[in-house]
């Protein structure tokens, strides 16, 4: 390992990988050199991860990375090979269907507007076709719902392996260390203090840490709202059978998809307490997730929990939306964290993004200035609306 590099991502997830990825893609001559203390990934929110992919949300620039991402996620196996061996990510293409309350038809009618503005391929279906296209679900409590038939979930673990190994391939370098420190001169961060005892020096410091980003903010004194946010993710099975499903989600958060012989999925809840908290509570499916899919599918009256798996959110609390970009008046401190469960379908748009800042000082594809830090020291929300 040189102990200088131009840039230095801190965190090998999905986010790091991917800004490793188009730095090299886009300039072989710029040196890249992610810090990951773990690269078995255990507690990484990105193997955690659901999988889901959708175009679905009223922002325009959710509405363009998600665009962007997913198709890439679609020429990812060639895209993405190494010595001509695919990058097999299980897309399951099966859509991804928002269902809302006659109270929110509104709202989702007009999100369904932009994404159509936007170039989307997404349907507004009344609760009649609803019932046509998924007889299996009560809809009676329903106004509308929109069905994005391009969309659908994939293996996040693969997704993570594959970034990695194409960025390896490219030349990027990954450090099996943990950021402890950052130095910084004035303005600027000079370089950063590794657990091993070592000082690498850099030009740009990426914090891509994702529920530990704040603690990486921490280092150069800078506070962000972004906290990790436990949620589970529930593998479930019932003995009756349902018709085929897409990625299905409703205003009471209730998310989740066919996987195998039943369903992954949960019902996140911003109630809970703020933390670095693996733990799981058993009751919570029973509690919640239970009556929450028997209500939409009477198959789901016997149902069985076979596994739970608790995961980390990098939970923006001022908006529920990434922050991207310099950070504090610090010119080569950048922020790409706070996906707040959008984070494993935005990789591939954020990545990119994070790479033209870089290597030109501004975005080139798609505009992402208004996710940048003034929002987060000016205390102004920049919020979706409708199912986030
Ligand atoms: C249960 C669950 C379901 C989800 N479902 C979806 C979904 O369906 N669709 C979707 O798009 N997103 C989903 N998400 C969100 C998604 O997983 C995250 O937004 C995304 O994985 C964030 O990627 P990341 O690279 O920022 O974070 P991570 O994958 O957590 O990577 C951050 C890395 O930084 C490393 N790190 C931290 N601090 C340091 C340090 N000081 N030094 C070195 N390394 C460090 C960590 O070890 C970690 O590997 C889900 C999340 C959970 C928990």
């Amino acid at each position: 390992m040189s102990e200088s590099t131009d840039v230095l991502v801190v965190g090998g997830g999905a986010i790091g990988a991917a800004v490793a990825y188009f730095l090299r893609l886009k300039d072989p001559g710029v040196d890249v050199t992610v810090v990951e203390r773990d690269p078995s990934y255990e507690l990484a929110s990105t193997p955690r991860a659901s999988g889901g992919v959708r175009r679905l949300f009223s922002l325009p620039e959710n509405i363009a990375l998600s665009q962007f991402s997913i198709d890439f996620f679609e020429r990812f196996p060639v895209a993405m090979a190494v010595d001509r061996v695919p990058a097999d990510i299980g897309f399951h293409k099966n859509g991804y269907l928002f269902i809302v309350p006659p109270s929110h038809v509104e709202r989702l009618r007009r999100n369904h507007d932009t994404q159509r503005e936007l170039g989307c391929n997404v349907l507004l279906l009344e609760p009649e076709e609803l019932t046509h296209r998924f007889p299996s679900m009560y809809t009676e409590d329903l106004g509308a719902a929109v069905l994005s038939p391009d969309d659908g979930w994939l293996d996040a673990d693969a997704v993570l392996m594959g970034l990695r190994r194409k960025a390896l391939a490219l030349g990027a370098t990954f450090v099996a260390d943990e950021v402890v420190g950052l130095d910084q001169r004035g303005s600027v961060v000079t370089a950063a203090r590794l657990a091993s005892g070592r000082i690498l020096r850099a030009g740009h410091v990426v914090n891509a840490a994702g529920a530990w980003a704040k603690d990486v903010c921490a280092m150069v004194d800078v506070a962000v709202p972004i906290e990790p946010l436990r949620r589970y993710e529930h593998y479930f099975e019932c003995q009756e059978a349902i018709e085929p499903l897409p990625y299905l989600k409703d205003t009471q958060r209730l998310a989740f998809r066919p996987e195998g012989r039943g369903y992954s999925g949960g019902v996140p809840t911003l109630a809970e307490p703020r933390g670095y908290n693996f733990g799981v509570e058993r009751s919570y499916f029973e509690d919640v997730v239970w009556p929450a899919l028997a209500h939409r599918f009477p198959q789901f009256e016997r149902t069985k929990c076979l596994n739970t798996l608790p995961g980390l959110y990098d939970q923006n609390d001022l908006d529920g939306n990434a922050v991207l970009g310099p950070v504090a008046g610090l010119g080569n401190f950048h922020l790409v964290a706070g996906f707040s469960g959008h984070g494993l379908m935005h990789a591939p748009g954020c990545g990119r993004a994070m790479a033209e800042l870089l290597l030109t000082g501004s975005f080139q594809s798609i505009d992402l200035t208004r996710f940048g830090w003034q929002r987060v020291a000016n205390g102004t929300p920049l919020r979706e609306h409708g199912i986030i």
